[in-house]
């Protein structure tokens, strides 16, 4: 089949590869759509983050060059021995987490802490979305609501990734927030947000189109450091108190310390963003407060409740895509797009490997 495979840094290649084997239990999915997400760009421009590249990944047993592309939506084509789940025609979407099942994160169902976790689309030896086909365990493979179209679908891991980390901080309807950044997953984040009943959403994003997304997002206010104390401007609008919940999305200093600075006293800071390298932290800005600084790392178990909110229109997923392109286009435009001058411009770009869907 043919699929786009990392190499190693700046060098992924549109190949020829095998078909993924289907093992006992698990799904083939045929690809319609995949999206480029932030940690493929990183990846291509300063990895190995994640990808194996000295030893063989322990659950896949497999080593660059690897198939790429981890939110994808497709049909069933092939189930393995054991599937009671699915039948041929299906339309689903994978959930890209492959874990052990065996230690004590898995067993109490917090299998995304799984120490040994592998990822298809990084850790290879399962097809993945920028490739013909994957294959997925049958309990990571769910089904798309009639109404939800393949494009829509391909962004269930994406906004996902947004609704653990807002189920992560316990975010109630009629809280406020404050989100830091408003990428893709800061927007995700927003949605998720407003689908929960946050009274109020304000917004940190510096001058770009990405403010006017964030807005049709349904950001109450949003806000740009270089023009206005984000943290006195928060509190102005919080009657002095601060936001209840900040979501970190940009993976700088001046996001950390606006979150910190805006959340109540025992409010929270949700660290969504990977960070390249360490920051500044005086301990000292929680202590007098008591505020919580938590961690957010993918999803578990919350496909479904993203499938449900595209489903009932809560969330327009059609609005993140901004192009859809051919897999054999994708270096050229779409990884070259998220980091050249009109990347700002971008939110989801989506591949396919089959030229009839464009
Ligand atoms: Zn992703
Ligand atoms: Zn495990």
């Amino acid at each position: 089949m043919k699929a786009a495979l990392w190499y190693k840094k700046n060098d992924i290649r549109i190949e020829e590869t095998k078909e993924p084997k289907l093992n006992k239990g698990q799904v083939k999915i045929k690809v319609k759509w995949a999206g480029i997400c932030g940690s493929d760009v990183h990846e291509y421009t300063s990895g190995p983050f994640v990808i194996p590249t000295k030893t063989p990944h322990p659950l896949t047993k497999d080593i660059a060059p690897v198939v790429m592309g981890h939110e994808f939506s497709g049909e069933v084509v092939e189930i393995g021995e054991g599937v009671t789940k699915f039948k041929i025609g299906d339309r689903v979407v994978g959930e890209p987490q492959i874990v052990c099942g065996k230690c004590n994160s898995c067993k109490s169902g917090k299998y995304n802490l799984c120490p040994s976790i592998a990822c298809i689309g990084f850790s290879g030896n399962s097809g993945g979305g920028f490739s013909e086909y994957a294959v997925v365990n049958e309990d990571f493979t769910y089904k798309i609501p009639q109404s939800v179209s393949y494009e829509e679908a391909a962004l269930t891991e994406p906004l996902t990734v947004a609704l653990h980390s807002t189920r992560r901080a316990n975010f109630k309807a009629g809280q406020t927030a404050l989100v830091l950044g408003a990428g893709p997953i800061g927007l995700a984040t927003i949605d998720c947000l407003k689908a929960s009943g946050a009274k109020l959403v304000i917004v940190l994003q510096r001058k770009s189109i990405r403010q006017e997304y964030a807005k049709k997002a349904g950001a109450d206010y949003v806000f740009d450091p270089n023009e206005v104390n984000i943290p006195f401007e928060v509190r102005k609008l919080t009657e002095s108190i601060g936001v209840d919940v900040a979501f970190e999305t940009t993976g700088a200093q001046i996001g950390f310390d606006t979150g910190i600075d805006s959340i109540k006293p025992d409010g929270t800071l949700v660290i969504t963003s990977l960070w390249e390298s360490p920051i500044k932290f005086n301990p000292n800005s929680i202590l007098f407060t008591e505020k919580t600084i938590l961690g957010t790392l993918g999803y578990r178990h919350e496909f479904p409740m993203t499938l449900a909110l595209l489903k009932d229109g809560r969330i327009e997923g059609s609005k993140y895509i901004t192009k859809k392109i051919f897999l054999d286009d994708i270096v050229e435009e779409g990884f070259k797009t998220l980091i050249g001058p009109h990347r700002k411009k971008h939110l989801k770009i989506l591949v396919t490997p089959d030229k009839s869907l464009i």
